[in-house]
C-alpha cells in the first residue's frame, strides 16, 4: 500500500525540457535569426560568443569546436603531445579526458584525488616519469583546483598543463579564472553543464598564438585562409546556430552562477554536521576558490540505499561517471590501483543542482537526506 503513496514532490536531478520551456520566446527568436539569415557555419554569431568568451576569460584566444573532448584532442596536439607521451590526469573525471590523451597517441596517465574530489597533487608527483610531457588537471564539478601546486610542478619538471575545464566556466582559483593556467584548456556546453547549449559544443581557449593558429586551422580541415592545406585536420566546428543560443545564454552566465551558489549555499547550511554525508567545499568556505557549482557531489555512507530512499520519494540523483572512475575500465588497458578514489566512488552521489530546482526542492532533498539516516 505504502508503494502507492506519490512522493510529495518531484526533483528531477535534470529537467532537460525546463531549459527550453523557460525561456521559449527568446530563443526561437535567436534560432528563427540564424535560420532566416541562412547563417549556419562559421558565421558571425560564432565569431561573436568567441570574443565574448575570450573578453570573459582574459585570454587572447576563444574557439568554438564541436565538443570539449574535441577541444582537448585539438589542444594535446597543439601542444605537441604525440606517440608514447605520457599525460597525468585524475581518474575521478569523465573519460573523455582519457579519450583525448589516446586519441593524439599519448599515454593517458590516472592520478588520485583529493577530499575536494580534484586532482590531488602528491600523486602527480609520484607519477611523474622520464616520458611525462604534461599534467591535465580537470577543473571537476566546477571548481579550480589548487593550480599553484601544479604549476610550480610543471615548472620544476618541464611539463605542459592543458586543463580539462569543461565544468568550470566562470570558476576560480585565487582570483584567477579556470581555463587560463596552462598552454591552453577546453571547455563543453553540452546541454546539462552550466553554461549548456541546445546539442554538443565547445570551445579552446589559450593565449599562445601558434597553438590558437593550429586550432583553428585543424577544426577546419586543416585549410587555411588562402585556401592551402599543409596538414592534417577535422571537421570539429561549433555550429553556428548553438553559438547563437550560447551567446544568449552566456548574457545572463554571472544570474546563472549567482544562483547555483545559492542552492550550493542552501544545501550547505541544510546538511552541514551530519555525520553520515561529507559535503562539497561550501561556497563560501575559502577565499581562494570561487566555485559555479557545476555538480553538487556529496559523499554518503551507504550510498545506494540513500539513493534508492530518494528516488522512491521522488527526488532524482546520479552518480557520476556511472560509478567508475577511468582507471576501473581495465579493457582500455590501466592497470593503476587507487584506492582513495576507489572509495570516494563508491560513496559518491550528486544532488539536483540546476536553475529548475527550487530553494524548496533543496529543503525537501536534505529532509528527505536527513529522514533517511535518523531511521
Ligand atoms: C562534459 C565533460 C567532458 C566532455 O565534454 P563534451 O563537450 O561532451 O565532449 C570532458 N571532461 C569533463 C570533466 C566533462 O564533464
Amino acid at each position: 500500500m505504502e508503494d502507492t503513496v506519490a512522493p510529495a514532490r518531484q526533483v528531477p536531478f535534470f529537467d532537460y525540457q525546463g531549459l527550453f520551456r523557460t525561456q521559449r520566446s527568446e530563443i526561437l527568436a535567436v534560432m528563427t535569426d540564424v535560420l532566416e539569415r541562412g547563417a549556419y557555419i562559421l558565421q558571425k554569431d560564432l565569431a561573436e560568443f568567441e570574443a565574448k568568451l575570450a573578453t570573459y576569460l582574459g585570454v587572447k584566444h576563444a574557439i568554438g569546436v564541436a565538443n570539449c573532448t574535441d577541444g582537448l584532442a585539438l589542444a594535446l596536439d597543439a601542444a605537441g603531445i604525440g606517440h608514447g607521451d605520457e599525460v597525468i590526469f585524475p581518474s575521478h573525471t569523465f573519460v573523455a579526458s582519457a579519450g583525448a590523451i589516446h586519441e593524439v597517441g599519448g599515454t593517458p596517465v590516472p592520478v588520485e584525488c583529493g577530499s575536494d574530489h580534484l586532482i590531488d597533487v602528491s600523486s602527480i608527483e609520484d607519477s611523474i616519469t622520464n616520458r611525462t610531457r604534461a599534467i591535465m588537471p580537470v577543473q571537476l564539478n566546477g571548481r579550480t583546483a589548487n593550480m599553484d601546486a601544479i604549476q610550480s610542478i610543471s615548472d620544476r619538471h618541464g611539463l605542459k598543463i592543458i586543463e580539462d575545464a569543461a565544468q568550470s566556466l566562470g570558476s576560480t582559483y585565487k582570483g584567477k579564472k579556470a581555463g587560463t593556467f596552462g598552454l591552453a584548456a577546453a571547455f563543453s556546453f553540452y546541454p546539462a553543464k552550466v553554461l549548456g547549449c541546445f546539442g554538443d559544443g565547445g570551445a579552446v581557449v589559450t593565449d599562445d598564438d601558434d597553438v590558437a593558429e593550429h586550432i583553428v586551422t585543424c577544426r577546419d580541415h586543416g585549410r587555411r585562409k588562402d585556401g592551402n592545406v599543409d596538414r592534417w585536420g577535422r571537421n570539429s566546428r561549433l555550429d553556428n546556430l548553438q553559438a547563437a543560443v550560447l551567446s544568449y545564454f552566456f548574457d545572463h552566465y554571472d544570474t546563472t552562477v549567482k544562483r547555483r551558489r545559492h542552492l550550493a549555499n542552501l544545501y550547505d547550511e541544510q546538511l552541514t554536521g551530519h555525520e553520515s554525508v561529507v559535503l562539497p567545499p561550501g561556497p563560501n568556505q575559502s577565499e581562494d576558490h570561487f566555485d559555479i557549482f557545476q555538480n553538487y557531489e556529496i559523499e554518503a555512507d551507504d550510498r545506494d540505499g540513500l539513493q534508492t530512499f530518494l528516488r522512491d520519494n521522488g527526488i532524482g540523483t546520479i552518480v557520476q561517471w556511472g560509478g567508475y572512475a577511468v582507471h576501473q575500465f581495465r579493457d582500455l588497458g590501466f592497470d593503476q590501483n587507487l584506492p582513495y578514489t576507489e572509495r570516494m566512488i563508491s560513496r559518491a552521489l550528486m544532488l539536483p543542482m540546476n536553475l529548475s530546482v527550487t530553494d524548496e526542492d533543496v529543503l525537501y532533498v536534505c529532509a528527505k537526506i536527513i529522514e533517511y539516516y535518523g531511521a
